[in-house]
């Protein structure tokens, strides 16, 4: 009997940095991008006699986020010492929660193929950040660069319900839209502010027990997320159908060549001698609290995408895709609201030419060429029939050559639609005229021709012709 087919297992752990102004435990900047070192006081030192000082800010937004994911949130939570030995971690241990996190049991549903899966979320953590070690900078030796220690972060720790890299993405998107759209982080994966290692195993079928996993650290584009799961996947089921064995160990993944290395066994937590850390008092969270922080909450992706369904009466597809990015939402609401027209059209410009264009460019929204007023001038001009769709897209290409906004490359161009009915009775008279074979054809039966004279008197006016006119007064036309 053939062995069941391989299954994939996946969790992931999700870092995301918090935009607090100041760090987790001192008054140290968190800004990205300073000089090395000069966002290191003495508690991000680890100086001897300094003591951490909570920063309430960071446990609201945790707050927040867990209230996202409908997770509970502990009445009171505790700090715990991870103690490890790395260059850029300058006390020896990282302060972190261990047995009493602040954020448990939430879930996020995604949608892969059309189908939503809810994946669970097992618990997210409050923890400072590490320190950069800097190789390339002095040759031979290393750098260390302190700025980035002591930066709030949530570690979102997910249970290990994906079951392929494309639900992976998809769960790393949804939860990138949660939290910038929460304003708790800015989201910059180039940056670092948001990065994910990808526990990975396969089994023989969704019966057998689980594989052993390993963990690839620190991937910081959902690109790099698919390519090194979906390698680790290859690599794990070609070594064990050679009979060898999984080891439970640590790996990077090299965006150069696509592939995964082992870099270290993994530690067990108990090699990480975990306990409270006695400088820091138990963090209580009241059921004010959180009232407060829920009276505060935006609108989050998925609310937004059922709003989009019902008030703009988009499919759940285009309602899924405008509101996969916060940015991208505000985009398509702007283009509705300045335009005036109709949301499906609106729609159908963001998510097929706008889209397309930045696509094709490898632009985000927030670089768009086009802004949503600009774009909201063209569709308008669309909507009032002052020019056909078809004409909308030399529009656009020309809007995105920079030569101005619709209404003035409408005049220039002289691209007005010709509603006139005597100007395009004369355009068909003169094809009919050009065409008596096709005309005789049609005259005796052959209706398919129609198209053929639509095509040509469309050509004949330059595009210009207003469709839903030329229909008409071809048929009357043509019928004789
Ligand atoms: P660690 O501290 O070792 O990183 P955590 O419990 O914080 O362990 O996180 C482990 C992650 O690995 C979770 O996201 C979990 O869902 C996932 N995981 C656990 N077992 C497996 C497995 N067999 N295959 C894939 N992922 C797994
Ligand atoms: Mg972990």
């Amino acid at each position: 009997m053939a062995l069941p087919a391989w299954e994939v297992v996946i969790g992931l752990e999700v870092h995301c940095q918090l935009m607090t102004q100041t760090k987790i435990f001192s008054g140290a900047a968190t800004a990205y991008g300073a000089e090395p070192n000069t966002q290191a006081d003495a508690v991000t030192l680890g100086l001897p006699g300094v003591l951490p000082v909570l920063n309430q800010q960071a446990v609201k937004m945790a707050v927040k986020f867990g209230l996202a994911v409908d997770a509970k949130i502990a009445e009171r939570c505790v700090f715990a010492r991870k103690h490890y030995f790395y260059p850029d971690l300058p006390k020896g241990y990282q302060i972190s929660q261990y047995e009493l996190p602040i954020v448990e049991h939430g879930h996020l549903d995604i949608e892969v193929d059309g189908k939503v899966k809810r994946i669970g979320i097992t618990r997210a953590h409050l923890e400072e950040d590490a320190g950069k070690s800097l190789h390339e900078a002095y040759p031979g030796m290393t750098g260390i660069d302190l700025n980035r220690a002591g930066t709030p972060l949530i570690e979102i720790v997910s249970e290990p319900d994906i079951r392929s890299a494309a639900e992976a993405v998809a769960y790393l998107k949804k939860m990138h839209a949660i939290v910038v759209s929460l304003g708790v982080c800015d989201g910059n994966m180039q940056e670092g502010s948001f990065r994910c290692d990808a526990n990975v195993s396969v089994r023989r079928g969704p019966d057998a027990p689980f594989g052993t996993r390993t963990e690839t650290k620190n991937i910081n584009s959902f690109r790099y997320v698919q390519q090194a799961i979906d390698f680790e996947i290859a690599r794990q089921i070609e070594v064990l159908e050679a009979g060898g064995t999984i080891y439970q160990e640590t790996r990077l993944f090299n965006p150069d060549t696509g592939e995964t290395r082992a870099m270290r066994l993994k530690e067990n937590a108990n090699d990480y001698r975990y306990f409270p850390d006695p400088d820091l008092l138990p963090v209580i969270v009241t059921a004010e609290d959180i009232a407060a922080i829920k009276a505060d909450m935006p609108e989050l992706p998925t609310a937004k995408k059922v709003r989009f369904e019902s008030q703009y009466g988009l499919s759940p597809y285009d309602a899924n895709l405008l509101t996969g990015e916060t940015a991208l939402a505000l985009y398509f609401e702007d283009v509705v609201k300045t335009s005036g027209a109709e949301a499906k059209l609106c729609s159908n410009w963001v998510t097929g030419n706008l889209l397309a264009a930045l696509n094709k460019s490898g632009k985000g929204i927030e670089d768009t060429p086009i802004s949503a007023v600009q774009l909201a001038g063209l569709v308008a001009r669309i909507a009032d029939k002052t020019i056909s769709g078809n004409i909308g897209k030399d529009v656009f290409e020309a809007m995105l050559n920079g030569e101005g906004s619709a209404d003035e490359i409408i005049k220039a161009k002289g691209l007005m639609q010709i509603t006139d009915a005597g100007a395009i009775i004369k355009a068909i008279e003169e094809i009919m005229a050009k065409n008596p074979g096709q005309l005789a054809e049609y005259r005796s039966g052959k209706d398919k021709l129609f198209g053929f004279f639509v095509g040509q008197t469309m050509k004949a006016t330059g595009g210009k012709a207003n469709p839903d006119a030329l229909n008409r007064l071809l048929k009357e036309k043509l019928a004789g």
